[in-house]
């Protein structure tokens, strides 16, 4: 079991996980509540991509090998931590 996140962009998510809905990370401006987009690379094929998308892998799958873009092991989404 990992809980290793990806950053992936529309393209690769839907690649990745035909008909899944997608982990979308709502960043929102605690001021007004709009909807910040954050830029990140996607760990599939390293363009930038604003989606917010995040697929779950195993860092030793993917290119990345959980050195690029953001990750989060443990707890994403859930508020705990393994
Ligand atoms: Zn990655
Ligand atoms: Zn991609």
């Amino acid at each position: 079991m990992n809980r290793w996140v990806h950053p992936a962009c529309i393209d690769c998510f839907s690649a990745l996980a035909p008909g899944r809905e997608p982990v979308v990370l709502r960043v929102t401006d605690p001021r007004n509540g709009a909807r910040l987009r954050v830029r990140r690379t996607c760990c599939f094929c390293s363009r930038d991509t604003d989606a917010g998308i995040f697929a779950r892998r195993d860092p030793a799958t993917v290119g990345c090998h959980g050195a690029l873009g953001y990750h989060a092991n443990g707890g994403f989404g859930t508020g705990r931590r393994g």
